[in-house]
């Protein structure tokens, strides 16, 4: 019989987000992988019992292969990744670096909540239209194919949400990316800073495009701007999808 692991999302960070699909998955695993700060998110009595293989030192690579090699052991092994473990997360590399054990390893992903559509629902509706994804961090990814990728999204007035501004070591794309957008949007376009959704540390401030500040950024932000046609709703970021405009004469 085959080992099985699961690349499990933890959604933001409160329990209620954890979706019972997840929560099942832990709850059968022997072994749980991945991140402290992400170990932390899962409460102790659903760890209760378990071999925790948790470490702020191990790399994503050495996190993914000692779960892989742990599964394949006979241990039935979850790797836990916040928000959506296919969003920026581990699954990707898991499968990478699994490619050659797929006949005898079970792999299966199970979705959470990821930050865009936390921040999404704190912030009100600005995703309501075709919105584009960048990630800021540039570890991985050259800064001209960041750079490029913001330019294209900007121009063709896709909602553009920002993952990973800033960290303790990348401190200026935020405002490179930021002055991006002003080229080709308008000062007064709305844009949403949500940090730390849905833990106790949550903070939701609402800026324009031309008063956003970077000093409140920090690494677990995620940053909403609008297109050409958002607005604020109260106090909150709405993007019509374009329903008044079709139906209400
Ligand atoms: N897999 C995650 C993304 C991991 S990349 C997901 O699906 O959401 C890490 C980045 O995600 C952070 O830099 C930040 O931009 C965003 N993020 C993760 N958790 C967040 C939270 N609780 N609040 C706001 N942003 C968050």
């Amino acid at each position: 019989m085959g080992s099985s692991l699961k690349v499990v999302g933890l959604g933001p960070g409160d329990s209620a987000l954890l979706t019972p699909q997840a929560q099942k998955a832990i709850a059968d695993a022997d072994v749980i992988v991945g991140y402290t700060l992400y170990v932390d998110l899962v409460s102790d009595a659903l760890k209760e019992g378990k071999e925790i293989i948790s470490t702020g030192m191990m790399g994503e690579m050495a996190r993914c292969e000692k779960a892989i090699e742990v599964a394949r052991s006979g241990k039935n092994t979850v790797v836990v990744c916040s928000g959506d473990p296919g969003i920026y997360a581990m699954s990707g590399l898991i499968y990478e670096l699994a490619e050659e054990y797929l006949d005898t390893l079970e792999i299966e992903v199970v979705a959470g909540i990821p930050a865009l559509s936390a921040a999404s629902a704190l912030l009100g509706a600005p995703l309501m239209h075709d919105f584009a994804v960048i990630s800021l961090s540039d570890l991985l990814t050259e800064w001209d194919v960041i750079e490029k990728r913001l330019k294209a999204a900007a121009e063709a007035d896709f909602v553009i949400v920002l993952y990973n501004p800033k960290s303790k070591r990348r401190d200026w794309q935020i405002e490179k990316a930021l002055d991006i957008v002003r080229e080709v949007r308008s000062a007064d376009t709305p844009v949403g800073l949500v940090k730390s959704a849905y833990r106790n540390e949550q903070e939701v401030i609402v800026f324009s495009l031309n008063s956003f500040d970077i000093s409140q950024v920090n690494m677990l932000s995620t940053i909403i701007i609008g297109n050409s046609s958002t607005r604020m709703i109260g106090e909150n970021i709405v993007t019509p999808r374009g329903y008044l405009n079709k139906y209400r004469k």
